[in-house]
């Protein structure tokens, strides 16, 4: 039989999340005349980006925000006229919580994912105990450390150094928890958080520059008046995005519940054996480890660098419940649970609380996290066990005894990349062997970040770069 010759474009682009959509997007802005084509296995645009919307409410299953402070999202929202759909937080609800024991106890004020900004309210706060709070203090004194040197170091390793092992077990774990579902003690901090490693190389202290930041930004937000919400998300969720984008490339060849397979590479084209393409240019949209697999034969080396990037699942759990069946809600956004408390619940947001419009008046959605790098096993169990363990954990916390009205279990296998300690190196390694593949380029939460903003500007490059070659 002979073999069928792959259909010839100047573009591939594989996997229709939020990174090969925003990268198809690109390219065509770039090279309008160009023959793209864009290929995702799923029989929907989106990727993990899914919002449900039915009967009055807006269910997000995968990503709900976006931050504002990484601009390459926002840039995005606007070049696709989205503008006057961005949703603000509801500043009435903007606090978050953290559980301990029974309780939920509200992050002091001043705090910023690892360290308090504010010693006052910290000092009040029940968060940490006396011996707790001690031993915060005692990062005044501390000399510097590896992470001030410019060495990787994990997170744990920097928390426990600086502001001791109730801080992390309390304060750093579920507030970084809640952002990489991540194990802290391979979490690479330089990488995740460089922040706190230049405040450590500039101020010594953690403690006396988180003062000063929080100095500075006092000053800023008396100077600009009001300072905007950090997060944002669309009216009828995030899918709006994926969705609108989607709908702009009209014009390329869409293969969709199509899997891209049998990646090979002769006389300087790219060619797929399913769907059957070929292009001297291949942008790959997907986790490091599925890149990997499409380029096993090619590039083996490469190959073997994406697989290790390890990831871990998640999943969310939306709850309907009829408002006047369950106790007022604390006045947040949400709350996070320490992995020591031993509980399934790693996060839970108050969906109808944080951006408006998401649900009708006489309900209100939660959405609970379950999983992530420190809680594998939990994901492991049924639907119904899940939702047995989110119910007494709902129970204790909230003081929800009513049945939810309704239930959407959403599982994300593989889904959350986790730079650990190592990915920088490992990082500039992948770069360089894809710099070295002519016409290739890597989009994806396995490399420079994993938020969807993080993935809008890698997206922004390859497009750039291919568009160039
Ligand atoms: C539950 C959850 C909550 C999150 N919350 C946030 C948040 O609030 N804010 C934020 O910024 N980030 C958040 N993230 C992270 C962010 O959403 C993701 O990192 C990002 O959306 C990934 O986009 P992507 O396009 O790179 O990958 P994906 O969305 O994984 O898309 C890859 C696509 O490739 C397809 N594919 C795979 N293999 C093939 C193949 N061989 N051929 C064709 N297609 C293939 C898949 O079907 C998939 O559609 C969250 C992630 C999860 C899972």
């Amino acid at each position: 039989m002979a073999a069928v010759s792959p259909t010839s474009h100047d573009a591939i682009v594989v996997g229709g999340g939020v990174g090969g959509l925003a990268a198809a997007f690109r390219l065509r802005q770039r090279r309008p005349d160009w023959r793209i084509a864009v290929v995702e296995a799923a029989p929907r645009w989106g990727g993990v980006v899914s919002s449900e919307r039915r009967d009055g409410l807006v269910l997000e299953h995968g990503p709900d925000s976006l931050i504002r402070t990484k601009p390459e999202g926002m840039r995005l929202i606007d070049d696709l006229g989205l503008r006057p759909r961005v949703q603000d937080t509801d500043p009435r609800f903007r606090g978050a919580l953290i559980a301990r024991g029974p309780r939920l106890v509200p992050i002091p004020e001043g705090l910023y994912l690892l360290a308090p900004g504010r010693w006052l309210p910290f000092l009040r706060s029940p968060i940490l105990s006396w011996p707790g709070k001690l031993r915060v203090g005692l990062d005044l004194l501390l000399p510097r450390g590896p992470a001030a040197r410019g060495e990787d170091e994990s997170l744990a390793g920097f928390v426990r150094r600086r502001l001791g092992r109730e801080a992390l077990e309390r304060i750093a774990q579920p507030m970084v928890g809640g952002i990489y579902t991540a194990d802290p003690e391979r979490l690479s901090l330089p990488f995740t958080m460089p922040q706190f490693a230049e405040m450590e190389r500039s101020h010594r202290s953690l403690l006396l520059a988180m003062r000063a930041r929080a100095k500075a930004q006092a000053g800023a937000a008396a100077a600009h008046g009001a300072r905007y919400g950090l997060f944002a998300s669309l009216e009828g969720g995030l899918q709006t995005l994926t969705d609108t984008l989607a709908a702009r490339l009209d014009g390329c060849h869409l293969a969709l519940g199509a899997r891209a397979e049998g990646l090979t590479r002769r006389d300087g084209a790219w060619r797929l054996e399913s769907p059957a393409l070929s292009a001297p240019r291949l942008c790959l949209c997907l986790p490091a480890w599925a890149a990997a697999g499409l380029l096993g034969s090619v590039a083996p080396e490469l190959a073997v660098e994406l697989a290790a990037v390890p990831y871990a699942g998640v999943a969310t759990v939306n709850l309907v419940y009829e408002r006047a069946a369950i106790p007022a809600l604390p006045a947040a956004a949400g709350f996070v649970v320490p992995a020591v408390e031993g509980r399934s619940l790693v996060a839970a947001t108050f969906c109808h609380q944080k951006y408006p419009g998401r649900c009708p008046d006489d309900l209100v959605v939660l959405r609970a996290f379950v999983g992530g790098a420190l809680h594998q096993d939990r994901l492991a169990a049924g639907d119904q066990a899940i939702l047995a363990s989110l119910a007494a954990d709902l129970r204790d916390l909230l003081g929800i005894a009513a049945a939810p009205r309704r239930t959407v279990v959403s599982r994300w296998p593989e889904a959350m990349a986790q730079p650990v300690v190592g990915h920088g190196v490992r990082l500039a390694r992948i770069r360089a062997a894809e710099r070295a593949l002519p016409g290739l380029a890597l989009v994806g939460n396995g490399y420079e970040g994993v938020g969807v903003p993080d993935i809008c500007a890698q997206a922004a490059l390859a497009a750039e770069r291919l568009a160039a070659g």
